[in-house]
């Protein structure tokens, strides 16, 4: 048996209006899907990042991955890993290696007429999601009626927001805001922030003790993930945890990170940090460090993974994808009282690509 096409085609999913955390703003977003056949099954995979990472699929990996055996997922990342030596893993390169890796184990699991959770091994039926979104862009009104319908209407005790508008120029409504999430959650809901690194070291420290009378738990990226020490300063003078590891692209950065001692719970984003193979290398690094991971975005392709890590604690249902996912694919997981059950009745990851759909948002 042998992969015998790998397509991919980028899209791009604008928004109504344009929405900002503490760092960026932005008015779209882009996907980059991947699907990978064989002997009449195809596995589909994706990343969010630039349409460049379609560049790579088709001049680096599409090569490497035509050929191969589907059932030697981890050999095939092996290659595609090699192949790209000279361009660098980090980035765009590691999207377009995620988004392969997703639609290979994919591919496995259907050829093999089992689910993907089936195929990875689950260490959980259950897999914890909070609510993401939060924008500094929001109104109040918008970030009350998002952050209500998470924990109301949805069922999710857990809820995060943005922090650190305008690099940390913001500070007052900052606190307004979390004040804010905090009075229409109540008590009983897990309040997170995430920074996006807009504090400097001292103003996170100041943030974080703030934070906590609030309440808050979680406080993600208070400084640039890059600044371990700082992170690991500020681990130590706050209560909420300190959670990093979005942008990391390769094992190596999660073991700096977990060495630095720089994060109380560490994340990982399967489609950006080499797919599958890489997320649960990463899991069992995280636990041998005696942290947890917890998993960044994209939640259609992080439930089965997510059920298969070990030292595993939530899923991030960032509100964008849940939308551009809705889009994009039939077969998407809904949360209920707050848990994603990845689906053991369909072969796969369960998700079929909604091509009339998606066609008007395609670029390339
Ligand atoms: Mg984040």
């Amino acid at each position: 048996m042998t992969v015998e096409r790998v397509d991919v085609a980028g899209y791009e999913f604008p928004l109504e209006e344009r929405e900002a955390d503490g760092t960026l703003t932005w008015d779209a977003t882009t996907m980059v899907i991947v699907e990978a056949s064989a002997e009449g099954a195809t596995g589909v995979g994706y990343t969010y990042g630039a349409a460049a990472c379609a560049t790579v699929v088709e001049e680096k990996l599409r090569d490497v991955v035509v050929g191969s055996d589907p059932m030697d997922v981890g050999g095939t990342w092996e290659r595609m890993v090699r192949a790209i030596r000279n361009l660098g893993r980090p980035g765009v390169v590691s999207h377009a290696i995620s988004a392969a890796d997703l639609a290979l184990w994919d591919l496995k699991a259907r050829l093999l007429d089992v689910s993907l959770v089936e195929l990875l091994g689950a260490v959980r039926e259950e897999v914890p999601v909070y609510g993401s979104g939060g924008f500094t862009s929001l109104s109040d009104e918008g970030l009350e009626r998002q952050v209500v319908g998470w924990v109301r209407d949805r069922g999710i005790p857990r809820v995060k927001i943005k922090v650190g508008e305008d690099w940390g120029r913001r500070v007052e409504r900052d606190l307004e805001r979390v004040a804010l999430a905090r009075r229409v959650v109540g008590d009983g809901v897990e309040l997170y922030v995430d920074a996006n690194g807009g504090y400097t070291r001292k103003q996170a420290v100041r943030m974080g003790r703030a934070f906590d009378d609030h309440g808050v738990v979680w406080f993600e990226e208070p400084v640039s993930s890059d600044d371990l020490e700082g992170l690991r300063e500020i681990r130590d003078l706050v209560q909420p945890d300190v959670a990093a590891g979005e942008y990391g692209y390769d094992l190596a950065y999660f073991a700096r990170m977990l060495g630095a001692g720089a994060v109380d719970c560490l994340q990982a984003d399967v489609t950006r940090c080499g797919g599958i193979t890489e997320f649960l290398r990463v899991g069992a690094l995280a636990a041998a460090h005696g942290v947890q991971l917890s998993a960044h975005c994209a939640p259609a392709a992080s439930a089965a993974p997510c059920a298969a890590v070990h030292a595993f604690r939530h899923l991030e249902h960032f509100a964008d994808h849940e939308r551009i996912e809705g889009i994009a694919f039939d077969g998407v997981l809904d949360p209920k009282d707050g848990v994603l059950r990845p689906d053991r009745s369909r072969p796969g990851n369960g998700l079929e690509v909604k091509r009339t759909d998606i066609e008007r948002f395609r670029r390339s």
